[in-house]
């Protein structure tokens, strides 16, 4: 194809965790068009995000060259010395404070392969096992709670098994904007399948048009309604006895923990009137094939771990488990959350969740990487790292493509953390509001630039591939990181991205049977351990990656803040259709901005008349931790008493006000509850 003339590239969305094929037109090097490719799992289908939000890509706004902060300013610096002086500076730190006073933090949005080699480097370079990254702020409650009850905290069944469900439970995810392309398959079992579906969330989002039972719930009440629930299909004799007895344990525990928890009682704790409960319970308990659908709603809660082993207990009491159609399907913020937990980006696992104070694990990974002394004392997770550069205990950080300054907890408080840091290096497509903090900035490549692979939601590992030329002098992060290695005196080369997923293959066995060229079609799902296998696109299927399935004794607890006389209302936080995490990327495109061109605060039509409130009102939104400004959009799709505020917008961030309270297990925060007072501005 001549330089003029267009030509495509498939690849997977940089977006959110569904991993829909697309098509890049490229002419005289610029995408200039998007199209869904017909094949798994979205059949030609993409969503805004997807089909529009490709301005980045060519943005003018991109880091073209490596930049160094002097006296307060950036100037721009050759590769040989900003990266000679990163070496420098992190290899003395190391030395005088010790390797744990430094941490990484990577993104869901990089690929395997640079997700793995930085892993790498923060184990076989600095010698610390402090490396995290972004699920700890979306799913860390997922992998913990769904580990401890089936042994793998992964989503069970594939996305196109909603279409064999007879009952889909979707609970703490508006799927319709969060993952567009999910919400189709269950629209179409509702319509043209046998699908019925249930919604519990705190609004009405647009799957409830769909729902035959929607059930609103105060924020924060999970294991309360998922308990009265439970104790309706006991009570009512509707478990599978059968799968209890030989798939399971500890079962009598948590039926006693259940008795409490009558559709009365769980009525008065959620607000969801008791014969919604009763009949929610019916609904799921008959169902032959139930499928439990959820996300962030679930997750990001100082209970995050309990809300997901509750979830997990229902569908073992259903026997939906290891079944087609059915299973607990936690859906995938973004593109390669999956992928970045694989790859070993937490700090308790190398990849394949190969623990770190496994000797054996240990050994196989320092003959792999020719080091010694890996270190198998379990590292600090992300939530941990930030608030100990505030007291000194961290010194340096690494953050590779994440955006901290918009998308964490309490901000003010994470500002003044990363200022306080003796070394702070960013490296990411943008100068973002937490590279503006940094002393030195990387610049590296997007998906369209480069090679490599991402793990989609249903752990289907699919290729990305380079369409346009990277701008200026920016690198893929793998070869980045890995440059800073050699610089460091730890020799880590390869010839390209593929050499390094040959090597993701060698050390861990889910990735054993996977290649370039086994996926270069359609991908394969893990766990693929042999060149033969066929991938696993069920877990579970006849027993557990645990053995036997755990039933767990989940208590309610209350939610960190709520609200008083000061802060009467009730924040929870999410996400928009039109725009992506902290807007770094769906920002720079006009079609996306005119839809979502700002933060709007959603208060209910009853809760606006109480207050004078109108339509379109620029309010002061006010919590123990900050203050922002944003425009009223009065909705009946509230419950009173809530307020909702998307968390993509900078100027108006809502974790501005978030509470920074940690699930104790998992350490993930309680994004989507805490206490505000409102105003007019
Ligand atoms: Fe991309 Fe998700 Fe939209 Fe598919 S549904 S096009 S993966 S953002």
């Amino acid at each position: 194809v001549r330089p003029w003339e267009t030509r495509k590239v498939r690849t997977t969305c940089s977006y959110c965790g569904a991993g829909c094929q697309l098509y890049l037109h490229v002419k005289e090097n610029r995408v200039v068009k998007v199209s869904g490719v017909d094949a798994a799992p979205n059949h030609g289908r993409l969503c805004v995000k997807g089909r529009f939000g490709y301005h980045f890509i060519g943005s003018p706004d991109r880091l073209t060259q490596p930049l160094i902060k002097e006296n307060g300013s950036f100037r721009e610096a050759s590769w040989d010395e900003a990266l000679g002086y990163v070496a420098q500076r992190l290899s003395a730190i190391r030395d005088s404070s010790g390797p744990d006073s430094i941490g990484v933090l990577t993104s869901a949005r990089m690929s395997n392969e640079d997700n793995y080699i930085a892993q790498k480097f923060a184990r076989s370079v600095l010698k610390t096992n402090n490396v995290d990254h972004c699920a700890r702020l979306c799913h860390a409650s997922t992998v913990a709670g769904l580990a401890a009850s089936f042994g793998s905290g992964a989503m069970t069944n594939p996305i196109a098994d909603l279409s064999k469900a007879d009952v889909i439970l979707v609970t703490g995810s508006n799927t319709t904007e969060t993952h567009p392309v999910t919400s189709t398959y269950i629209k179409r079992a509702v319509r043209f399948g046998k699908a019925q579906l249930i919604v519990v969330d705190p609004r009405d989002i647009p799957l409830s048009r769909h729902a035959v039972l929607k059930m609103t719930q105060k924020p924060g009440t999970d294991v309360a309604w998922i308990n009265g629930l439970m104790h309706v299909i006991l009570k009512e004799n509707l478990h599978d006895a059968q799968f209890i007895k030989t798939r399971t344990e500890g079962f009598d525990a948590f039926k006693k923990a259940l008795e409490p928890y009558t559709p009365d009682a769980v009525s008065q704790i959620t607000g969801i009137p008791a014969d919604q409960i009763v009949a929610a319970a019916r609904l799921y308990g008959t169902a032959g094939v139930g499928n439990i659908v959820y996300c962030m709603g679930i997750t990001q809660h100082s209970t995050g771990t309990d809300n997901v082993k509750a979830l997990a207990n229902l569908a073992m009491l259903c026997g939906n488990l290891g079944i087609d159609g059915g299973g607990v399907n936690p859906l995938r913020g973004q593109n390669n959350v999956q992928g970045a937990c694989d790859m070993g980006c937490l700090p308790n696992v190398y990849s394949g969740y190969q623990s770190v104070t496994d000797t054996a694990a240990a050994q196989k990974m320092e003959a792999a990487w020719n080091t010694t002394h890996l270190s198998e004392k379990m590292g600090l997770k992300a939530t941990e790292m930030i608030p100990m550069a505030l007291t000194g205990d961290i010194k340096a950080l690494y953050i590779i493509g994440e955006n901290p300054m918009v998308s964490d907890p309490d901000l003010n408080h994470v500002q003044k953390s990363l200022q306080n840091l003796d070394f702070f290096v960013v490296q990411d497509i943008f100068l973002s509001e937490t590279a503006r903090l940094a002393d030195v900035v990387f610049p590296a490549t997007c998906f369209a630039e480069k090679a490599g692979t991402f793990t989609n939601t249903e752990r289907k590992v699919q290729r990305i591939r380079p369409a346009v030329p990277p701008p200026g002098e920016a690198r893929d992060d793998w070869s980045i990181t890995s440059a800073l290695a050699t610089r460091m005196g730890v020799p880590m080369e390869y010839a390209d991205a593929e050499a390094v997923f040959d090597e993701i293959s060698r050390v861990t066995p889910s990735y054993g049977g996977i290649s370039y060229h086994r996926i270069d079609a359609d991908g394969l799902v893990w766990p693929c351990p042999t060149d033969d296998h066929p991938g696993t696109p069920v877990l579970h299927i006849g027993k557990f990656t645990s053995g036997l399935g755990k039933f767990h004794a989940v208590e309610f607890i209350p939610p960190a803040e709520t609200p008083d006389d000061d802060f009467p209302f009730t924040l929870t936080t999410g996400r928009l259709l039109y725009h992506y995490h902290t807007g770094t990327m769906t920002m720079k495109s006009d079609d996306l901005n005119e839809r979502a061109p700002e933060c709007r605060i959603e208060i209910a039509d009853s809760d606006a008349l109480r207050l004078g409130v109108v339509n379109g009102e620029m309010l002061s939104i006010r919590s123990r931790r900050g203050t922002i400004q944003a425009r009223a959009t009065l909705t009946p799709a509230i419950m009173p008493g809530t307020v909702f505020i998307p968390f993509h917008f900078a100027a108006a961030a809502a974790n501005r006000l978030t509470h920074a309270a940690l699930d104790p297990v998992c350490a993930i925060p309680e994004l989507k509850v805490c206490a505000v007072a409102l105003s007019p501005a």
